[in-house]
Parts: structure tokens; sequence; C-alpha cells
């Protein structure tokens, strides 16, 4: 079964004050942060430190996460090979995946794939979707990325060898703080879609629990996309 992801606009109004929340809880957090460092380096006997380390981290990251999917809608249009883009993430995720035993390969085909996109979102939204197929691999395993092109579209599908989503899951997908892991934020996903919808594109979610999970992008190439911005 496939799962079409669709973004609720009703963060638009309710986000925008959160948005301004999150943004100055983040300065006494990181004034917190900052400080048990020092502890943490003046009273190593204290081992509890290492738990609020943590769990400032995960704040943080929580934190970071909503800031981004509430930034206006501007976009820095710019035109840019998703082949480069790609090659980028996965140097930039290589050392993570080794250490969790995860191969990362890509299928490119040799000509550019041109997109107009605002290269940093994609990239997120690529570390994102990647990092998903890691965690859903606690063995080990391949993630592919396969790029191509179709119909003046660019399609990029992420498989991986994971524990798979079951069915009644799938529609779930995206919705903030959805999480199955332990230390998950359940935000990527809705961060990813809202960038991908932001750029004209789909994404869709199939999985067989067990086997694996295939997620695909698909992304509007330049001249489909000229003069809808
Ligand atoms: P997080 O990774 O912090 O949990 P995400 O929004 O990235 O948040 O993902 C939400 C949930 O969707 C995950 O906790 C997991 O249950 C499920 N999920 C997403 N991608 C995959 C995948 N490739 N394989 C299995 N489950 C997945
Ligand atoms: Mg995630």
């Amino acid at each position: 079964t496939e799962q079409l992801l669709v973004n609720s606009d009703k963060l638009a109004t309710v986000g925008q004050l959160a948005a301004g929340v999150a943004h100055e809880i983040r300065n006494p957090l990181s004034v917190i942060s900052g400080y048990i460092q020092l502890l943490k380096e003046d009273h190593k006997e204290l081992q509890h430190v290492d738990i609020i380390d943590k769990e400032l981290t995960r704040m943080n990251l929580i934190i970071s996460e909503f800031l981004d999917i509430s930034k206006p809608n501007s976009m820095q249009l710019e035109t840019k090979d998703l082949n480069l883009i790609v090659q980028q993430v996965v140097t930039l995720l290589n050392a993570e995946a080794h250490f969790k035993n995860v191969a990362i390969e890509i299928k490119q085909p040799n000509n550019a794939i041109d997109i107009e996109c605002e290269e940093n979102q994609i990239k997120q939204v690529l570390i994102n979707l990647v990092k998903n197929g890691i965690e859903a691999m606690p063995n080990g395993g391949v993630v592919t990325i396969e790029l191509l092109e179709e119909e003046n579209e660019a399609k990029i599908r992420i498989f991986d060898e994971g524990t798979g989503i079951p069915e009644e899951q799938l529609a779930t997908l995206g919705k903030p703080f959805y999480t199955t892991k332990e230390s998950g934020t359940g935000l990527g996903l809705m961060v990813s879609l809202k960038i991908i919808e932001n750029h004209r594109g789909k994404m869709l979610f199939s999985s067989v629990v067990g086997k694996g999970t295939i997620v695909e992008v698909i992304l509007p190439q330049k001249n489909v996309s000229e003069g809808k911005a």
C-alpha cells in the first residue's frame, strides 16, 4: 500500500505564536547548556549531569526542528543538480552510517538532474529520510538512494531494509510528535513534508513490515515549475 502525505494548514495560525515561544526558549536553553558543560568539566563525579546534558540536547533538537517548519515561506530558488546534492548528503552521513553498519548506495544517471530548489532545505529532507532508513535497521543493512527523471519530474527513491511501517501507521506519518523511537522527536517527516510541499513536490511512502520501506520524493523540474513561484 502507498500513502501520500499531506500537511494541513492549521499550523499557520497556531504555529506563528508557538514559533515565537520556541525562539524565546532557545536562548535560556543555550545558557543552561553552556553552564552544564562547565559543571561537567569541574565536577566529573556528578553522573546525573550527563543525563541533563542529553535531555537538553534533545530539547534543542526539538526546538530547531520546530523553528525550521515555522519559517516563513519566502524561498530563494536556485538551479541545482540533484546528483550533486545527493552525493554531498551521503558524504555527510557516511560516518554515522558506517558506525551503525549501514552502507549507503547511490544509483544515479550520468546526466544532470536540474531542479529549482533551496538547496539546504532539500539536503535537510534527504538527511531526515536517510537517517530514518538507518535508524530502521538496528542490525545494519543497505540504504539505497535512486535518482531518476520521468516526464519532467525528478524522483528520489530511498529504500531501506528495516523494520517497515505497519499499514495502519502510514497515515500517521508526518503528524507532529509521532515517533516510535525512544529519543525521537517525531518532527523530521513533518519538516520534510513541509519543505517538499513548498517546492510543489510530493512524498509517498510504501512499506512492508519486516522487509523495509521505500520513500519516494517527487519534485517538478525546472521547465515545469517556471512562472508558478
Ligand atoms: P523520528 O525519526 O524522530 O521518530 P520522524 O518524523 O522522522 O521522527 O519519523 C516518525 C516515525 O515514522 C518514526 O518514529 C518511525 O516510526 C516512522 N518511520 C519513518 N521512516 C521510517 C522508515 N524508513 N522505516 C520505519 N519507520 C519509519
Ligand atoms: Mg527521523
